[in-house]
């Protein structure tokens, strides 16, 4: 098998070339994302490897079927950059359900301690032999309360290392995970009640309809006046103007953002001698109180190799066995089974 890999970087090939020779498969690695532009590139492949910036709308999975380009083997967890409706019946979709929930979840809580420990500040304070204390001042974790929205897999994790500080937790989940709560220091709330209680707010569910900007202008109102925002599901969850104009009123005690709304213009790539035309952007990362990283919280050791052997695993299962357990949406199926971009 030939699969077409987009939004190559260096750190991706070790572990796929590995598996894949184990498995007999062959990458050919484009530096390029995928998109209405470039999906010329697969022609001739059975598949397309892609990531979280890549675009698989309905004109993209057209041209891969035109081409007879079989399965878009996404090599991440989220698939809101996948036209699910429109591939329903016509193309193989699997993903990477989990790869390493402790990568992301262990980089939210990196996050949240470096900004409100102001770790960013003193490493470049000390770097100039700077070693005043002024600006310095944080906030124990311990006895804090922290709402976690979503409590699957990474949410899960999330919320054990909270409860090693010693912290309180609200949860927040369409779909409850049965017993988490233990009627005392973690309880399932309404959004209301998170927003209202919640020292530090942390988003782990998925981007869907529901949840796009599920933090705006009306629910940073209802936060606490200072409230920590960690982000490292997907930018889109947050409306980037209205945590600007939040920061801005103070409303926002500070931000941890992996993830930004408008990032596949700007993340993985390099950006450092160019004027960047995003002013929310760059009016975000000029705030001291806001820490951005470029989409990191997946990149582990661990992860990337869990993410190769499951991708090159997945693309096995389907050509081997006609079936693949993390396949989405079923090429040939009922399109009554398919509910929100998912196979039921
Ligand atoms: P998961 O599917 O295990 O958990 C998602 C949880 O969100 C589920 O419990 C689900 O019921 C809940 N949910 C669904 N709709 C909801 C809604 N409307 N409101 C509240 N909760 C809702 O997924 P996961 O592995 O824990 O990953 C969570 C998210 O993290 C992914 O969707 C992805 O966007 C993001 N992610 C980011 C990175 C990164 O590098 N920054 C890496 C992996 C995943």
């Amino acid at each position: 098998m030939k699969f077409a890999f987009f939004d190559t970087k260096p750190y991706d090939k070790p572990s796929f070339d590995r598996y894949g020779a184990e498995k007999g498969i062959t990458f050919k690695y484009f530096e390029t994302k995928l998109n209405e532009d470039t999906v010329g590139l697969a022609r001739g492949y059975d598949g397309v490897c892609v990531f979280v910036n890549d675009t698989v709308n309905a004109e993209v999975i057209d041209r891969l079927c035109e081409m007879n380009v079989k399965v878009v083997a996404l090599r991440c967890a989220g698939f809101n950059n996948v036209d699910m409706k429109h591939a329903f019946g016509r193309i193989h979709v699997l993903r990477v359900p989990a790869y390493s929930p402790y990568a992301v979840a262990e980089h939210a809580m990196a996050m949240l301690l470096t900004s409100i420990r102001r770790i960013h500040k003193a490493y470049i304070r000390t770097k100039d032999f700077n070693f005043s204390l002024s600006g310095m001042t944080g906030f124990d974790l311990h006895g804090k309360t922290v709402g976690v929205i979503g409590t699957g897999r990474i949410g899960r994790v999330f919320i054990d290392i909270c409860r090693g500080f010693g912290m309180k937790v609200l949860a927040y989940d369409k779909f409850p995970a049965e017993g988490l709560e233990n009627g005392d220091t973690i309880r399932y709330v309404s959004l209301e009640e998170l927003f209202a209680n919640s020292d530090i707010v942390s988003l782990h569910c998925p981007l869907t309809e529901e949840t796009y900007h599920i933090i705006d202008e009306a629910s940073l109102a209802q936060c606490k006046k200072g409230v920590v925002l960690l982000n490292t599901s997907r930018g889109a969850l947050v409306d980037a103007e209205a945590l600007l104009a939040g920061i801005k009123s103070r409303q926002v005690g500070a931000a941890c953002l992996d993830v930004y709304e408008e990032e596949s213009e700007f993340f993985f790539e390099d950006f450092s001698g160019h004027i960047v035309e995003d002013d929310v952007l760059a009016r975000l990362i000029s705030m001291p109180n806001v820490i951005v990283t470029s989409h990191q919280a997946f990149l582990t050791e661990e992860a990337l190799s869990n993410i190769a052997e499951t991708t090159v695993q997945n693309i096995a299962d389907l050509f081997e066995r006609q079936q693949c357990p993390n396949e989405l949406c079923y090429r040939r199926g009922n399109a009554e089974d398919c509910k929100d971009g998912r196979c039921f």
